[in-house]
C-alpha cells in the first residue's frame, strides 16, 4: 500500500495491509494508521501496488483502515496531487493543508446524523439517586418534556451541560439515539430580493458567462469599482443554483465581514456556508461536509477554501482576484486564484476573476487568449467616477505628513458636511525615534528593521518580530536626551489631525485599534452613517468597504512604494491607489482623490492618473516583457534561513553548486541561476535569511529542474539548522 504521511519529505510510503484485511476495500482516498518512528501516524492511501524498492523486511504493517470508504473523494485528491507537484510540495503536508484538523486526527465527520436525548422507560423523578442531584433532576424533567427526544443542537439554548446528561445516561436514566437529519429540498424561489436590471455592459457580460455554463472558461471580469461586478456574478449565481449546482465564492480575508455575507443572504433563498481560519474545528468539518455531500449552494470562503469538495461544483469566482492574501505565505506556498482555475478546469466548470485592478499576470492571460476578457467601465446606478489628482509636495510645509493645500480642502470638505479619508502606509506613530543630536536611530535587536513608535502604549514595537521595549531615556550613543520621533504613521497623523480639525471626530483603522473582534466593524459602521469626520488607515481601508459619504481621499506618500526592488512594486502601488480612490463618492456625491507625491514626474503617476490602471498595467507589462520578467518568465525562489551565518552561506554554496550542475544536464541557456543574495530583512526574529533565485521561459522544464534539485538539497548532510523552502511564483522576491 503506498500512502501520504504527512511529513516535508516529498515521497510517499510503503505499507502492508494488517492480517486479515480485504484488500478490495482499499481505495485511495481512504484514511489509515500507521507507525512511523515510535509514532502513530494518519495517511491516506494513494495506491494499492503490488510491488515495492522497500525490502520486505523493513515494510511495517498498517495498524487500522478508518474508513469503510473513500474520505477524500478522487477528484479532491487529484487536486491536491496536482498542487503537491506544482508548488513541490509534500503530497502528505498538502493534504494536511487542504483537510479540516478534525479529519487530519483520524476523527469522522458526523454522517448526517444527529444525537438526540430520551427519556428510558422506567425512569422517575422520584429515583433516590436524583435527591442529592438537582442538576440531574431539572434535567430529566427537561428531558421528559421532549417524548421525541431532545435534539442535541438544543441543549446549549436550555443551559443544559453534557456532562450532566451523561450522569443520568450512567444510571441508564436517559439514552441517546442517533437519528437521520432531514434534508429539506428546497423549495420556491431562489431569490428573497429581485434582481437589479442589469445595465447593458453587465447584461452582456452575464449572458457570456451564461453561454459557457457548461464548461471550463476562465473569464476575467474588469469593472472599475462600483460598476456592479457583484450584481453580474449573482445573477450567474442565481442560474446555477436553478441548474441544481453549487458555486465557490473566494473572497480575501479582509472582505470577510459581516457585510459581505448579509449581502448574500439578502438576495439568495440558498444554504450558505463560510469557510475561513476563524472557525472551531468542528465548525470547519460540518462545513466541509455539508459542500461535499451538495446540502449547501453556496460555499464563500477565504484562500483554504479553494480544498472544499463540493458534489454539485458549478461556478467559481474569485473576487478582487490581485488581492495578496490569496497566496500563502508559509508551509504550501500556493496561489488559491491560480488555483481556482485549475480546479475549473479539473471540473469542468467556469471560473470568473473580478476585480477593479487585475492582476498583471491576469492582463496577461487575457492577452494569451487563456482567459476571456469582460468589462465593465461605467460606474452602474447613479454614482460617477472619482477624479484623481496629484499634489506636489516637494518644497512644501508638511504637518504631520499632510501639506497646508490637503489642509484646506479637508476643511472645505467638513464644511460641506462630508468625509475624508486619509490613507497611510504605516501603522503606529512615527516609524522610528532618532536622536536630534548625533543621528542614532533606535533599531530592532532581532532583525534589519527600525523600531516603530507608539504613544499610545509607550513603546517601541518591530513589526516584523513583535519585539517591545520602552523608549529609551537618553541617546545610548550620545547620552543626550534629545530623541524625537521622525517620519508619520497613522496614530501620528491621528493625534495632529485631532488638534488641527478639533471640532470634528477622527476615526483611526489598523490593526492596533481593530485588534478587538467587533471594533473595525463598529468604525465601518458609524462612519457608514455619514457624519462628517476623517477617517485615517492603512491597508486595511483600501478594501471592501463602502464608504458613500467619502468625497475627498488623500494618500499621504507613495513615494516609498516607488522606489522598491521588487518587480511587482509597481504594479501593487498603482492597484494600491486605485483601491483607496475606489472608496470614496460611491453615491450621489463626486469623490476626489489626492495623491501627495515628491515625484510629481514619475512616469507610474502621470499613466496612471492620465490614462487609468490598464493604459498603465500596459506600460509596465511592456517593460517587463523587455526585461523578461514574470508573466513572461516563471520564477521559483529558494529561501532558508539559520541562527549562524557560516552555516546558512555553507548551505547556499552547495545548493548554487548543485543548481549549476544539474543545469549542465538541461538544454543551454534554460535557466538562469542567480547568485544567493540575503532577504530583503536580512536578519528576521534572530535568524539570518539568504534567497536563490532560478528563472527559466519554460515552465515544464523549470518543473523538472526543480523536482531534481529539491531532491538533492533534501539529501544534503548535517541541515538540522537550516530551514528552507521552495516557493514557485513568489508574489515578493
Ligand atoms: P462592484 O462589485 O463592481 O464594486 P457593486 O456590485 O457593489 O459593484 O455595485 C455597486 C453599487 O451599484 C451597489 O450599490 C449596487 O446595488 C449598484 N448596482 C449594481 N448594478 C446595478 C444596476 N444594474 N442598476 C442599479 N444599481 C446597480
Ligand atoms: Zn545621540
Ligand atoms: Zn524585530
Amino acid at each position: 500500500m503506498r500512502l501520504a504521511l504527512p511529513s516535508p519529505l516529498r515521497r510517499l510510503f510503503d505499507y502492508l495491509p494488517g492480517k486479515g484485511l480485504d484488500v478490495a476495500l482499499l481505495k485511495a482516498g481512504i484514511r489509515v494508521k500507521v507507525p512511523f518512528a515510535n509514532r502513530v501516524l494518519i495517511g491516506v492511501l494513494i495506491e494499492v501496488v503490488e510491488e515495492t524498492n522497500v525490502p520486505v523486511e523493513k515494510l511495517k504493517p498498517i495498524l487500522e483502515v478508518i474508513d469503510d470508504a473513500p474520505i477524500i473523494s478522487p477528484m479532491l485528491l487529484s487536486f491536491c496531487q496536482w498542487t503537491a507537484n506544482y508548488y513541490q510540495h509534500s503530497l502528505g503536508d498538502t493534504l494536511s493543508w487542504a483537510l479540516p484538523n478534525l479529519l487530519r486526527q483520524g476523527k469522522y465527520p458526523d454522517d448526517n446524523k444527529e444525537l438526540y436525548w430520551r427519556v428510558s422507560q422506567n425512569a422517575s423523578l422520584d429515583d433516590v439517586r436524583l435527591n442529592r442531584a438537582t442538576k440531574q433532576k431539572k434535567t430529566l424533567r427537561i428531558v421528559m418534556q421532549h417524548p421525541h427526544g431532545l435534539s442535541q443542537g438544543l441543549l446549549q439554548d436550555l443551559e443544559i451541560q453534557p456532562d450532566t446528561l451523561r450522569r443520568l445516561q450512567e444510571k441508564g436514566l436517559v439514552y441517546g439515539e442517533l437519528r437521520e437529519r432531514k434534508h429539506t429540498p428546497h423549495q420556491g424561489s431562489w431569490l428573497i430580493e429581485p434582481e437589479l436590471l442589469a445595465n447593458e455592459e453587465q447584461e452582456k457580460a452575464i449572458q457570456t458567462v451564461s453561454g459557457s455554463l457548461d464548461h471550463f472558461q476562465t473569464f476575467l471580469l474588469y469593472g472599475i469599482t462600483g460598476s456592479g461586478k457583484t450584481e453580474v456574478y449573482f445573477q450567474l449565481i442565481h442560474q446555477v443554483l436553478q441548474a441544481g449546482k453549487q458555486s465557490l465564492v473566494l473572497i480575501p480575508e479582509i472582505n470577510l465581514s459581516p457585510q459581505t455575507l448579509y449581502r448574500f443572504e439578502k438576495r439568495f433563498n440558498a444554504k450558505i456556508a463560510v469557510i475561513h481560519s476563524n472557525l472551531t474545528d468542528k465548525e470547519r468539518l460540518n462545513a466541509w461536509q455539508q459542500a461535499k455531500e451538495g446540502t449547501v449552494d453556496i460555499v464563500i470562503g477565504t484562500r483554504s477554501a479553494i480544498f472544499t469538495p463540493m458534489a454539485h461544483l458549478g461556478l467559481i469566482i474569485v473576487d478582487e482576484e490581485h488581492d495578496s492574501s490569496y497566496k500563502q505565505q508559509d508551509g504550501l506556498r500556493y496561489h488559491a486564484r491560480d488555483l481556482a482555475v485549475v480546479r475549473g478546469r479539473m471540473e469542468n466548470t467556469p471560473v470568473i476573476l473580478c476585480s477593479a485592478t487585475p492582476s498583471f499576470e491576469s492582463l496577461y492571460n487575457v492577452e494569451q487568449k487563456r482567459y476571456h476578457w469582460l468589462s465593465l467601465t461605467e460606474r452602474a446606478g447613479s454614482a460617477e467616477k472619482p477624479k484623481i489628482l496629484c499634489l506636489d509636495v516637494r518644497a512644501q510645509t508638511m504637518d504631520a505628513g499632510i501639506s497646508s493645500q490637503l489642509q484646506h480642502l479637508i476643511t472645505q470638505t467638513l464644511n460641506a458636511g462630508q468625509q475624508v479619508l486619509i490613507f497611510i502606509n504605516r501603522r503606529g506613530f512615527a516609524p522610528t525615534l532618532i536622536c536630534h543630536d548625533c543621528g542614532w536611530i533606535c533599531h530592532c535587536p532581532h532583525c534589519d528593521a527600525r523600531m516603530t513608535f507608539h504613544l499610545k502604549d509607550h513603546v517601541l514595537r518591530c513589526h516584523h518580530c513583535d519585539y517591545q521595549m520602552s523608549p529609551p531615556l537618553a541617546c545610548p550613543h550620545c547620552q543626550h536626551v534629545n530623541l524625537k520621533p521622525v517620519g508619520v504613521g497613522t496614530e501620528r497623523t491621528e493625534e495632529r489631525l485631532k488638534v488641527l480639525f478639533k471640532d470634528w471626530p477622527i476615526w483611526r483603522i489598523d490593526r492596533d485599534t481593530t485588534s478587538r473582534k467587533q471594533a473595525m466593524q463598529e468604525i465601518v459602521e458609524t462612519v457608514r452613517s455619514g457624519e462628517p469626520g476623517i477617517l485615517v488607515g492603512t491597508q486595511m481601508l483600501a478594501k471592501g468597504h463602502h464608504f458613500p459619504n467619502v468625497t475627498l481621499v488623500a494618500i499621504l506618500d507613495v513615494d516609498s512604494g516607488l522606489f522598491s526592488a521588487d518587480f511587482k512594486a509597481c504594479e501593487k502601488t498603482a492597484q494600491l491607489i486605485v483601491q483607496v480612490a475606489g472608496r470614496s463618492g460611491r453615491a450621489e456625491h463626486k469623490g476626489k482623490v489626492l495623491i501627495q507625491t515628491h515625484l510629481p514626474d514619475h512616469p507610474l503617476i502621470i499613466e496612471l492618473i492620465d490614462k487609468g490602471y490598464l493604459a498603465f498595467a500596459q506600460h509596465d507589462l511592456q517593460e517587463r516583457k523587455e526585461a523578461n520578467l514574470p508573466p513572461y518568465s516563471h520564477f521559483a525562489l529558494l529561501r532558508a534561513e539559520a541562527y549562524k551565518k557560516e552555516q546558512l552561506d555553507a548551505f547556499f554554496i552547495k545548493a548554487h553548486a548543485q543548481a549549476e550542475l544539474l543545469a549542465t544536464q538541461f538544454a543551454n541557456n534554460v535557466f538562469e541561476i542567480f547568485d544567493p543574495v540575503p532577504a530583503p530583512m536580512e536578519r528576521k526574529a534572530g535568524r539570518y535569511r539568504a534567497q536563490l533565485l532560478i528563472q527559466s521561459n519554460l515552465r515544464p522544464m523549470l518543473h523538472h529542474f526543480l523536482s531534481q534539485w529539491i531532491q538533492s538539497l533534501e539529501e544534503m548532510p548535517k541541515m538540522s539548522q537550516i530551514r528552507w523552502s521552495i516557493d514557485v511564483d513568489p508574489i515578493d522576491l
